[in-house]
């Protein structure tokens, strides 16, 4: 499930999501399907012949043509306020991959599994628990999801209704929580990481994801708490 070539692929749909973050659906002709996890490089050629190329996580899984992705703007940024302002369907791009066999979930694998997310780090692990609930798997799913506020966080909706699939969803405000929450607003720390994870003696398999100090923080927090450093498999998005 792997290519190296870059396929020529067409925005089939992009779809806002939050006030800086969009759904594109990307239709990748000759797209070999992708694990949950993954990621694919994106190419976009200017009429001048300038190119830029980025990394983005899949959020869609397993085979067919039509890939997924999520994109969250960053102010200043060279390609994702395209991504997330201009890009039309029927636009045409480039893409490579999938990309990545290190931070893939299996579905055989009945491991707890704990997922930690930072802004939209959530996309790789969003697939891994559509590709539970695909799978039908009964891995003992927990999502931790860390964001500024309730409307900055991707997939919010879809988040929510994980719970009636069976993950255990814990939220986190760093800025802003909605009325009425009753937990601390602020960066996790050690302790409230540790109250909303598996216990090392669970074993289980965590992934993290999100920018690149976010991630270095829990997974030193999850380290620290006894975790086996094998078991914890981290992607940085870049950023601080
Ligand atoms: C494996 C992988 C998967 C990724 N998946 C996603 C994804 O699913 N969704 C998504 O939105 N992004 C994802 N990213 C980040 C993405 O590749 C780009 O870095 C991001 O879209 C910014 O690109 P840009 O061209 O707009 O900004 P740039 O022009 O590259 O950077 C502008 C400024 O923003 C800073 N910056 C770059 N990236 C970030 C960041 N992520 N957070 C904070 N500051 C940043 C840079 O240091 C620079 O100062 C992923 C990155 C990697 C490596």
């Amino acid at each position: 499930m792997r290519t190296s070539d870059w396929l020529a692929a067409r925005v089939a749909a992009a779809i806002p999501d939050t006030a800086h973050g969009r759904v594109l659906t990307l239709s990748v002709p000759g797209w070999p399907g992708n694990a949950p996890g993954q990621h694919l490089d994106i190419r976009l050629t200017a009429p001048d012949g300038y190119q830029a190329e980025r990394s983005y996580s899949i959020a869609s899984s397993g085979p067919g043509e039509s890939v997924e992705i999520a994109v969250d703007e960053i102010p200043e940024g060279e390609v994702s306020p395209y991504l997330v302002r201009v890009a039309e369907p029927g636009d045409a791009l480039e893409v490579k991959g999938p990309l990545g066999a290190y931070f893939v979930w299996h579905d055989t694998d009945p491991s707890p599994v704990q997922l930690i997310a930072g802004g939209s780090g959530i996309v790789p692990l969003l697939a891994m628990a559509r590709a539970r609930t695909a799978a039908g798997a009964g891995a003992p799913f927990r999502l931790l999801y860390s964001v500024r506020t309730a409307a900055d966080a991707l997939y919010r909706d879809e988040v929510e209704r994980l719970g009636a699939a069976g993950v255990d969803v814990t939220w986190a405000y760093t800025r802003q929580a909605p009325t009425g929450w009753p937990g601390r607003v602020g960066r996790l720390d050690a302790e409230r990481i540790a109250q909303a994870t598996w216990m090392p003696a669970q074993h289980p398999l965590t992934f993290i994801c999100g920018p690149t100090s976010f991630v270095e923080a829990a997974a030193d927090a999850m380290v620290a708490a006894g975790h086996d450093p094998a078991r914890v498999k981290t992607e940085r998005f870049g950023g601080s």
